[in-house]
């Protein structure tokens, strides 16, 4: 895999970093069969030998695909932030291993979003308890409504975003959550 680069977050896979992240993926990674970027999670088609992470123009951005933008980095640092939150609460080791990993995902989502519209510094959010949901399968459930909450967000909008580049990374982001939807959604019948 010498010199496979993630376009949508720019990453480069080696041997060394393939497997990072693995439990946030329904089918694993191997070193002659790479899937996904472990990084952000995009699948194959955006892993490209010698490939440059896609650039836009920032300077075509208007205000609503700013704050489209904005609003984007806020939903994926809010999703880390519950997956690593519930990552502690969870009590099967399986389902923690799965969120720790999901959070790193979820924030690499939103230091792409940083990247396309130049904002940088971190969006305060609100610094939410989660003891509240006490069992792994309402945590679960939250994850599930999330991640389906974030593949309407990036459907919705990208039609909304006129540069074809960023569009791809909002179709490339989708995927990974729609993986998302299947995965949270396979545990919870386990
Ligand atoms: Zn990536």
């Amino acid at each position: 895999m010498s010199n496979l680069v993630c376009v949508v977050c720019g990453m480069a896979v080696n041997d060394k970093n393939y497997e990072l992240n693995k439990e946030s993926f329904m089918d694993s990674n191997s070193i002659d069969d790479i899937k996904y970027c472990p990084f952000c999670g995009a699948p194959i088609e955006y892993l490209i030998q010698g490939g440059k992470e896609l650039i836009f123009d920032r300077s075509s951005l208007n205000d609503n695909a700013l704050r489209i933008i904005d609003h984007a980095v806020k939903l994926e640092i809010f999703n880390g932030d519950f997956y690593k939150k519930a990552a502690v609460i969870a009590k099967d080791s399986k389902v923690k291993k799965m969120f720790q990993a999901l959070s790193k995902i979820e924030f690499m989502h939103a230091r792409i979003h940083k990247k396309i519209g130049g904002f940088k510094e971190d969006p305060v959010i609100a610094d939410m308890d989660y003891s509240k949901y006490d069992s792994d399968e309402i945590l679960l459930e939250m994850a599930c409504k999330r991640e389906k909450h974030a593949v309407e967000y990036y459907e919705k909008y990208s039609k909304e975003i006129e540069d074809e580049n960023i569009k791809k990374i909002f179709a490339a982001l989708s995927k990974v959550e729609e993986e998302h939807i299947e995965l949270t959604s396979k545990e919870e019948t386990a």
